[in-house]
Protein backbone atom coordinates (compact mmCIF):
# COMPACT_ATOMS: atom_id res chain seq x y z
CA UNK A 1 0.00 0.00 0.00
CA UNK A 2 1.43 2.86 -1.07
CA UNK A 3 1.86 6.12 1.80
CA UNK A 4 1.21 9.57 -0.49
CA UNK A 5 2.38 12.86 1.36
CA UNK A 6 0.71 15.72 1.08
CA UNK A 7 -2.40 15.13 -0.33
CA UNK A 8 -5.48 17.61 -0.55
CA UNK A 9 -8.14 16.65 1.03
CA UNK A 10 -10.96 19.17 -0.16
CA UNK A 11 -12.20 17.12 -2.66
CA UNK A 12 -12.56 14.24 0.09
CA UNK A 13 -14.83 15.93 2.21
CA UNK A 14 -18.59 17.44 1.76
CA UNK A 15 -18.04 20.92 2.34
CA UNK A 16 -14.71 21.19 -0.14
CA UNK A 17 -12.70 22.69 2.06
CA UNK A 18 -9.62 22.05 3.79
CA UNK A 19 -5.54 21.89 3.20
CA UNK A 20 -3.47 18.76 2.75
CA UNK A 21 -2.90 15.58 4.58
CA UNK A 22 0.36 15.62 5.49
CA UNK A 23 0.43 11.42 5.25
CA UNK A 24 -2.21 9.92 3.61
CA UNK A 25 -3.14 6.28 2.49
CA UNK A 26 -6.28 4.25 0.97
CA UNK A 27 -6.03 0.09 2.59
CA UNK A 28 -7.98 -1.89 0.85
CA UNK A 29 -7.50 -5.19 3.12
CA UNK A 30 -7.59 -5.49 6.83
CA UNK A 31 -3.72 -6.38 6.89
CA UNK A 32 -2.91 -2.38 4.62
CA UNK A 33 -5.05 -1.05 7.74
CA UNK A 34 -2.70 -2.77 10.33
CA UNK A 35 -0.30 -1.79 8.33
CA UNK A 36 -1.21 1.77 8.18
CA UNK A 37 -1.47 1.85 12.09
CA UNK A 38 1.97 0.61 12.22
CA UNK A 39 3.27 3.32 9.91
CA UNK A 40 1.95 5.90 12.21
CA UNK A 41 2.89 4.46 15.60
CA UNK A 42 6.65 3.97 13.73
CA UNK A 43 6.80 7.79 12.62
CA UNK A 44 4.66 8.79 15.98
CA UNK A 45 2.29 10.04 13.67
CA UNK A 46 -1.33 11.63 14.67
CA UNK A 47 -4.06 9.73 12.71
CA UNK A 48 -7.38 10.45 11.51
CA UNK A 49 -9.60 7.94 10.02
CA UNK A 50 -11.89 9.90 6.93
CA UNK A 51 -14.71 8.20 6.01
CA UNK A 52 -16.68 10.27 3.13
CA UNK A 53 -16.05 13.32 4.79
CA UNK A 54 -20.03 14.20 5.11
CA UNK A 55 -19.56 15.17 8.88
CA UNK A 56 -16.10 17.05 8.98
CA UNK A 57 -14.45 20.36 8.87
CA UNK A 58 -10.96 20.45 7.85
CA UNK A 59 -8.32 23.07 8.85
CA UNK A 60 -7.07 25.39 6.13
CA UNK A 61 -3.89 24.28 7.59
CA UNK A 62 -4.78 20.43 6.80
CA UNK A 63 -3.82 17.49 9.03
CA UNK A 64 -0.38 16.96 10.62
CA UNK A 65 -0.27 13.40 10.21
CA UNK A 66 -1.34 10.58 8.55
CA UNK A 67 -5.24 10.39 7.18
CA UNK A 68 -6.14 6.56 6.55
CA UNK A 69 -9.31 6.60 3.92
CA UNK A 70 -10.51 3.10 4.55
CA UNK A 71 -11.47 1.34 0.76
CA UNK A 72 -13.00 -1.45 2.57
CA UNK A 73 -15.65 -2.32 0.24
CA UNK A 74 -16.75 -5.93 0.29
CA UNK A 75 -20.51 -6.41 0.98
CA UNK A 76 -21.51 -9.75 1.94
CA UNK A 77 -24.67 -11.73 2.92
CA UNK A 78 -26.52 -14.69 4.71
CA UNK A 79 -29.95 -15.20 4.69
CA UNK A 80 -30.68 -11.57 5.99
CA UNK A 81 -27.18 -10.60 7.84
CA UNK A 82 -25.79 -8.59 5.58
CA UNK A 83 -21.66 -7.74 6.26
CA UNK A 84 -20.11 -4.50 4.75
CA UNK A 85 -17.18 -3.38 4.96
CA UNK A 86 -15.98 0.45 6.65
CA UNK A 87 -15.48 1.82 2.85
CA UNK A 88 -18.88 1.09 1.77
CA UNK A 89 -21.02 3.57 1.16
CA UNK A 90 -24.39 3.73 3.03
CA UNK A 91 -26.13 4.32 -0.43
CA UNK A 92 -24.49 1.35 -2.07
CA UNK A 93 -25.36 -0.50 1.41
CA UNK A 94 -29.05 0.40 0.54
CA UNK A 95 -28.60 -0.52 -3.32
CA UNK A 96 -27.35 -4.16 -2.63
CA UNK A 97 -29.32 -5.04 -0.17
CA UNK A 98 -32.46 -4.09 -2.04
CA UNK A 99 -31.36 -5.59 -4.65
CA UNK A 100 -31.06 -9.17 -2.39
CA UNK A 101 -34.67 -8.54 -1.00
CA UNK A 102 -33.39 -6.85 2.28
CA UNK A 103 -35.08 -4.03 3.85
CA UNK A 104 -34.49 -2.06 7.06
CA UNK A 105 -31.43 0.26 5.60
CA UNK A 106 -33.58 2.20 3.16
CA UNK A 107 -34.74 4.54 6.22
CA UNK A 108 -31.39 6.17 6.04
CA UNK A 109 -31.72 6.88 1.42
CA UNK A 110 -30.17 9.75 0.81
CA UNK A 111 -27.37 10.58 3.85
CA UNK A 112 -24.19 10.86 2.55
CA UNK A 113 -21.62 8.57 4.43
CA UNK A 114 -19.42 5.05 4.54
CA UNK A 115 -20.06 2.32 7.09
CA UNK A 116 -17.73 3.40 9.12
CA UNK A 117 -18.63 6.48 9.79
CA UNK A 118 -22.25 5.57 10.60
CA UNK A 119 -21.27 3.36 12.74
CA UNK A 120 -19.28 5.94 14.63
CA UNK A 121 -22.28 8.40 14.51
CA UNK A 122 -24.71 5.96 15.05
CA UNK A 123 -26.39 7.41 12.12
CA UNK A 124 -30.02 8.44 12.56
CA UNK A 125 -32.96 10.07 10.65
CA UNK A 126 -36.16 10.62 12.75
CA UNK A 127 -37.14 7.60 14.61
CA UNK A 128 -34.69 5.74 12.68
CA UNK A 129 -30.77 4.55 14.47
CA UNK A 130 -28.58 2.45 12.72
CA UNK A 131 -28.22 0.53 15.72
CA UNK A 132 -31.56 -0.83 15.19
CA UNK A 133 -29.99 -2.81 12.71
CA UNK A 134 -26.32 -3.50 13.73
CA UNK A 135 -25.87 -6.71 15.48
CA UNK A 136 -21.51 -6.68 15.41
CA UNK A 137 -18.68 -5.43 14.03
CA UNK A 138 -15.03 -5.98 13.78
CA UNK A 139 -12.38 -3.43 14.82
CA UNK A 140 -9.02 -3.04 14.80
CA UNK A 141 -7.22 -1.76 17.95
CA UNK A 142 -4.80 1.49 17.52
CA UNK A 143 -2.21 0.72 19.95
CA UNK A 144 -1.76 -3.21 18.56
CA UNK A 145 -3.24 -3.71 15.02
CA UNK A 146 -5.41 -6.77 16.66
CA UNK A 147 -8.60 -7.03 15.46
CA UNK A 148 -11.45 -7.94 17.40
CA UNK A 149 -15.41 -8.63 17.23
CA UNK A 150 -17.65 -7.00 19.17
CA UNK A 151 -21.76 -6.84 19.50
CA UNK A 152 -23.68 -3.91 19.85
CA UNK A 153 -23.92 -3.60 23.28
CA UNK A 154 -19.59 -3.25 23.18
CA UNK A 155 -20.42 0.93 21.00
CA UNK A 156 -22.25 1.92 24.61
CA UNK A 157 -24.51 4.21 22.34
CA UNK A 158 -26.01 7.36 24.20
CA UNK A 159 -27.20 10.88 22.49
CA UNK A 160 -24.46 11.56 20.41
CA UNK A 161 -21.98 9.68 22.04
CA UNK A 162 -19.92 5.85 21.48
CA UNK A 163 -16.86 4.43 22.63
CA UNK A 164 -15.37 4.66 19.19
CA UNK A 165 -15.40 8.47 20.04
CA UNK A 166 -12.11 7.49 22.19
CA UNK A 167 -10.74 6.81 19.16
CA UNK A 168 -8.84 3.90 20.07
CA UNK A 169 -10.89 1.45 17.83
CA UNK A 170 -11.56 1.65 14.58
CA UNK A 171 -14.00 -0.22 12.36
CA UNK A 172 -13.34 -2.95 9.47
CA UNK A 173 -16.69 -3.54 8.77
CA UNK A 174 -20.09 -4.50 10.46
CA UNK A 175 -23.04 -6.51 10.57
CA UNK A 176 -26.52 -5.46 10.19
CA UNK A 177 -29.40 -7.49 10.81
CA UNK A 178 -32.18 -6.71 8.20
CA UNK A 179 -35.61 -8.08 7.39
CA UNK A 180 -35.91 -11.04 4.22
CA UNK A 181 -38.67 -9.21 2.06
CA UNK A 182 -40.68 -10.23 -1.19
CA UNK A 183 -40.39 -8.62 -4.53
CA UNK A 184 -43.47 -6.49 -3.95
CA UNK A 185 -42.27 -5.34 -0.62
CA UNK A 186 -38.72 -4.27 -2.16
CA UNK A 187 -40.79 -2.16 -4.24
CA UNK A 188 -42.65 -0.73 -1.60
CA UNK A 189 -39.01 -0.05 -0.09
CA UNK A 190 -37.96 1.41 -3.07
CA UNK A 191 -40.92 4.11 -2.99
CA UNK A 192 -40.03 4.50 0.18
CA UNK A 193 -36.34 5.68 -0.66
CA UNK A 194 -37.76 7.74 -3.54
CA UNK A 195 -40.34 9.43 -0.81
CA UNK A 196 -37.09 10.03 1.76
CA UNK A 197 -35.46 11.67 -1.15
CA UNK A 198 -38.19 14.13 -2.39
CA UNK A 199 -38.40 14.87 1.46
CA UNK A 200 -34.54 15.58 2.46
CA UNK A 201 -34.45 17.62 -1.18
CA UNK A 202 -37.37 20.09 0.40
CA UNK A 203 -35.74 20.53 3.71
CA UNK A 204 -31.60 20.68 3.32
CA UNK A 205 -29.40 22.22 1.10
CA UNK A 206 -28.09 20.57 -1.96
CA UNK A 207 -24.88 21.95 -1.81
CA UNK A 208 -21.63 21.88 0.15
CA UNK A 209 -22.06 21.28 3.37
CA UNK A 210 -21.63 18.94 6.49
CA UNK A 211 -25.75 18.59 7.51
CA UNK A 212 -26.24 19.63 10.38
CA UNK A 213 -23.20 21.62 12.14
CA UNK A 214 -24.16 22.00 15.94
CA UNK A 215 -25.53 19.37 17.90
CA UNK A 216 -28.79 19.41 19.80
CA UNK A 217 -28.71 20.04 23.79
CA UNK A 218 -28.47 18.06 26.49
CA UNK A 219 -32.15 18.21 29.13
CA UNK A 220 -29.56 19.73 31.83
CA UNK A 221 -28.21 22.49 29.15
CA UNK A 222 -31.38 24.67 28.60
CA UNK A 223 -34.31 26.09 30.17
CA UNK A 224 -36.15 27.17 27.86
CA UNK A 225 -39.82 24.88 27.48
CA UNK A 226 -42.30 24.26 25.18
CA UNK A 227 -45.53 22.36 25.91
CA UNK A 228 -43.82 21.06 29.62
CA UNK A 229 -40.71 20.17 27.80
CA UNK A 230 -37.82 21.01 27.58
CA UNK A 231 -36.58 22.69 23.83
CA UNK A 232 -32.99 20.52 22.89
CA UNK A 233 -33.44 21.39 19.40
CA UNK A 234 -30.45 23.44 18.43
CA UNK A 235 -32.53 24.88 14.91
CA UNK A 236 -35.01 26.15 16.97
CA UNK A 237 -32.39 28.47 18.88
CA UNK A 238 -30.93 29.09 15.63
CA UNK A 239 -34.09 29.78 13.82
CA UNK A 240 -34.94 31.98 16.58
CA UNK A 241 -31.95 34.60 16.05
CA UNK A 242 -32.77 34.83 12.09
CA UNK A 243 -30.12 33.36 10.65
CA UNK A 244 -31.03 31.28 7.82
CA UNK A 245 -30.02 32.29 4.42
CA UNK A 246 -29.08 35.68 5.54
CA UNK A 247 -26.32 35.31 8.07
CA UNK A 248 -22.36 34.94 6.10
CA UNK A 249 -18.89 35.00 6.59
CA UNK A 250 -16.81 35.26 3.22
CA UNK A 251 -18.50 32.62 0.86
CA UNK A 252 -19.90 30.28 3.84
CA UNK A 253 -23.93 31.08 4.51
CA UNK A 254 -26.37 29.72 7.07
CA UNK A 255 -28.76 27.47 4.54
CA UNK A 256 -32.24 29.15 3.74
CA UNK A 257 -33.41 26.00 3.86
CA UNK A 258 -31.96 25.16 7.51
CA UNK A 259 -30.61 26.99 10.27
CA UNK A 260 -28.20 24.27 11.28
CA UNK A 261 -26.78 24.01 8.29
CA UNK A 262 -23.91 26.11 7.18
CA UNK A 263 -22.73 26.08 3.31
CA UNK A 264 -20.08 26.47 0.93
CA UNK A 265 -21.20 28.50 -1.29
CA UNK A 266 -18.65 27.74 -3.80
CA UNK A 267 -15.53 29.55 -2.68
CA UNK A 268 -15.35 29.55 0.90
CA UNK A 269 -12.63 28.65 3.32
CA UNK A 270 -12.70 26.81 6.39
CA UNK A 271 -11.75 29.55 8.29
CA UNK A 272 -15.24 31.46 6.58
CA UNK A 273 -17.01 28.77 8.15
CA UNK A 274 -15.29 28.40 11.51
CA UNK A 275 -16.17 32.33 11.69
CA UNK A 276 -19.52 31.92 10.64
CA UNK A 277 -20.56 29.31 12.84
CA UNK A 278 -18.67 31.31 15.72
CA UNK A 279 -21.41 34.36 14.81
CA UNK A 280 -23.71 32.11 15.04
CA UNK A 281 -22.98 30.99 18.42
CA UNK A 282 -22.41 34.16 19.98
CA UNK A 283 -26.24 35.17 18.49
CA UNK A 284 -27.58 32.65 20.19
CA UNK A 285 -25.24 33.06 23.18
CA UNK A 286 -26.44 36.50 23.27
CA UNK A 287 -30.11 35.58 23.29
CA UNK A 288 -30.56 32.37 25.15
CA UNK A 289 -27.14 32.11 27.43
CA UNK A 290 -26.48 29.27 25.57
CA UNK A 291 -23.87 28.58 23.78
CA UNK A 292 -24.42 25.43 20.77
CA UNK A 293 -21.65 23.19 20.20
CA UNK A 294 -20.67 21.20 17.00
CA UNK A 295 -21.81 17.95 15.86
CA UNK A 296 -19.11 17.91 12.79
CA UNK A 297 -16.10 16.97 13.84
CA UNK A 298 -13.30 19.70 13.34
CA UNK A 299 -10.02 18.36 12.33
CA UNK A 300 -6.77 19.49 11.90
CA UNK A 301 -7.09 22.81 14.22
CA UNK A 302 -4.29 23.50 16.52
CA UNK A 303 -6.41 25.17 19.19
CA UNK A 304 -10.23 24.65 19.55
CA UNK A 305 -11.65 27.58 16.88
CA UNK A 306 -14.95 28.21 18.75
CA UNK A 307 -16.36 29.45 21.65
CA UNK A 308 -16.62 26.34 24.80
C1 LIG B 1 -26.17 16.78 3.28
C2 LIG B 1 -25.92 15.99 4.54
C3 LIG B 1 -27.00 15.47 5.24
C4 LIG B 1 -26.81 14.72 6.43
N1 LIG B 1 -27.88 14.18 7.06
C5 LIG B 1 -27.70 13.39 8.16
C6 LIG B 1 -28.81 12.73 8.78
O1 LIG B 1 -29.96 12.85 8.38
N2 LIG B 1 -28.54 11.93 9.85
C7 LIG B 1 -27.28 11.77 10.32
O2 LIG B 1 -27.10 11.01 11.30
N3 LIG B 1 -26.22 12.36 9.74
C8 LIG B 1 -26.39 13.17 8.67
N4 LIG B 1 -25.32 13.78 8.07
C9 LIG B 1 -23.96 13.58 8.62
C10 LIG B 1 -23.19 12.43 7.94
O3 LIG B 1 -23.90 11.95 6.84
C11 LIG B 1 -22.98 11.28 8.93
O4 LIG B 1 -22.33 11.72 10.10
C12 LIG B 1 -22.15 10.16 8.28
O5 LIG B 1 -22.22 9.02 9.09
C13 LIG B 1 -20.69 10.55 8.08
O6 LIG B 1 -20.01 9.45 7.51
P1 LIG B 1 -18.61 9.66 6.79
O7 LIG B 1 -18.18 8.34 6.26
O8 LIG B 1 -18.70 10.76 5.81
O9 LIG B 1 -17.69 10.07 8.02
P2 LIG B 1 -16.60 11.24 8.06
O10 LIG B 1 -17.30 12.55 7.96
O11 LIG B 1 -15.52 10.97 7.10
O12 LIG B 1 -16.06 11.04 9.55
C14 LIG B 1 -16.91 11.29 10.65
C15 LIG B 1 -16.31 10.61 11.88
O13 LIG B 1 -16.38 9.20 11.69
C16 LIG B 1 -15.10 8.64 11.94
N5 LIG B 1 -14.90 7.46 11.10
C17 LIG B 1 -15.04 7.35 9.76
N6 LIG B 1 -14.74 6.09 9.36
C18 LIG B 1 -14.39 5.41 10.48
C19 LIG B 1 -13.95 4.09 10.73
N7 LIG B 1 -13.80 3.19 9.75
N8 LIG B 1 -13.69 3.72 12.01
C20 LIG B 1 -13.82 4.62 13.03
N9 LIG B 1 -14.21 5.89 12.86
C21 LIG B 1 -14.49 6.28 11.59
C22 LIG B 1 -14.12 9.74 11.55
O14 LIG B 1 -12.84 9.52 12.13
C23 LIG B 1 -14.84 10.95 12.10
O15 LIG B 1 -14.55 11.08 13.48
C24 LIG B 1 -25.49 14.52 6.90
C25 LIG B 1 -24.40 15.05 6.18
C26 LIG B 1 -24.62 15.78 5.01
C27 LIG B 1 -23.43 16.28 4.25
Amino acid sequence: MNIQQNVPLKEKNWFKTGGSAQFYCEPTTDQEFKKALEYAQTNNLELFILGDGANVLISDDGFDGLVIHPQLKTITHSENVVTAGAGVLMAELIEYCLNNNLSGLEEFSNIPGSIGGAVYINLHYFQFFLADFLVSATLIEKATGNSITVDKDWFEYGYDDSRLMKHDYYVLNATFLLKNVSDIEVAYAQGRRVEIARHRMSRYPNGHTCGSFFRNFHDDEVTVTSHGKKVIWVAYYLDKIGVKGVLKSGDAIVSYQHANMLVNQGNATSNDLISLAKNMQELVKKEFNIIPQPECLLIGFKNYPLIK
